[in-house]
C-alpha cells in the first residue's frame, strides 16, 4: 500500500514533505527509493499521484501530479464514543474509520471505566489518529477527525443544533433504530452516541434527550460497547446510504 496521508497545509504548490510515522513506513517498511510512484491523500480525501524526488534522514520529498477530489460525502456520520479500555477503543477507531465515520468525539461519562489522565489526552488522541490514518490508508476512505476527549456534558454542549442525534441505549424499549429510520429518511448529518462499558446513567440519557438526542435500541441483547459502536455505525451507514451502501428503497 503505497498510500500516504498528509495534512493539506503541508502541500506547497506541487510538492509535499512526508515525515513522521508515514516517512518511517515509506523508508523502513516499504523501502521505497527516489523515483518510486506513490499516492498521497490529504484529510479531505483528495488523492494525488506523486513521485519521490528525494529522501533525507527524516523526510521524503514527493512531487505531486494531478489531484482527484474525494466524492463529496452525501452523508456525514459523527460518532460520540465513550472512552473505552485501550484495545476496545483502538478497535473502534480502526473499524469505524473503515466504515466511513466522518469524525469521532471521545467523551468521559459517569460510568466510563478507562480513566486517562488529562495530561495524557494529547498523546492518546495522537495514537487514535494514527490508528485511524492507517485504517483510512488501507480502506481508501478519507481519514476521520479524532477529537481530544471531553466530558459528556461538553460533548452534548458542542453538538450542532441542527444535526439529527441518536443515543444508542440498551434501556430503550420503545424505539428501534429501524423504526426511527422510517421517520428520518432524508438524514444527511447524523451524530450517534455510544456509552461506556458501564452504560449510561439515567440522568445522562435525560440530559442527552434535552439537547435533542433520540434514544434508540439496537435490539433486545445488551452488546459490548465496542460491538455497539460498530453495529451503530454500520446500521446508520446502511440505512442512510452512501457510496458504499444502498439508500433506503
Ligand atoms: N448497561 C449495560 C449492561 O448492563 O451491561 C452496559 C452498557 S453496554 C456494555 C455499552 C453501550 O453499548 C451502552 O451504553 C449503549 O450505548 C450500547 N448498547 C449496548 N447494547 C445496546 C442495545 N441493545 N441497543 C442500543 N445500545 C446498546
Amino acid at each position: 500500500m503505497r498510500r500516504f496521508i498528509v495534512a493539506s497545509q503541508e502541500i506547497v504548490r506541487d510538492r509535499v514533505q512526508i515525515r513522521g510515522p508515514e516517512f518511517h513506513h515509506l523508508k523502513h517498511v516499504l523501502r521505497l527509493a527516489v523515483g518510486a510512484t506513490v499516492e498521497v491523500c490529504d484529510e479531505h480525501g483528495t488523492a494525488y499521484q506523486g513521485v519521490i524526488r528525494g529522501i533525507a534522514h527524516d523526510a521524503a520529498e514527493v512531487a505531486l501530479t494531478q489531484g482527484t477530489a474525494a466524492e463529496p460525502r452525501s452523508f456525514r456520520l459523527t460518532l460520540a464514543q465513550s472512552v473505552l479500555k485501550r484495545p476496545a477503543m483502538d478497535l473502534v477507531m480502526e473499524k469505524t474509520t473503515e466504515l466511513g465515520v466522518h469524525a469521532i468525539v471521545p467523551f468521559v461519562s459517569e460510568r466510563t471505566v478507562a480513566r486517562i489522565p488529562p495530561e495524557k489526552y494529547a498523546e492518546r488522541t495522537a495514537r487514535w489518529q494514527r490508528i485511524a490514518h492507517a485504517a483510512a490508508k488501507q480502506s481508501g476512505s478519507p481519514p476521520p477527525t479524532i477529537h481530544p476527549p471531553v466530558s459528556l456534558s461538553e460533548a452534548l454542549r458542542d453538538m450542532p443544533e441542527n444535526a439529527r442525534k441518536i443515543l444508542f441505549w440498551e434501556g430503550e424499549d420503545g424505539l428501534h433504530i429501524k423504526r426511527f429510520a422510517r421517520t428520518e429518511r432524508d438524514c444527511r448529518s447524523l451524530y450517534v452516541m455510544v456509552g461506556p462499558e458501564g452504560g449510561f446513567a439515567t440522568h445522562e440519557v435525560e440530559a442527552a434527550r434535552r439537547t435533542g438526542f433520540v434514544s434508540v435500541s439496537l435490539g433486545g441483547t445488551v452488546l459490548r460497547a465496542e460491538t455497539a459502536s460498530l453495529a451503530a455505525v454500520s446500521v446508520c451507514r446502511f440505512l442512510w446510504g452512501d457510496v458504499l451502501f444502498l439508500p433506503l428503497p
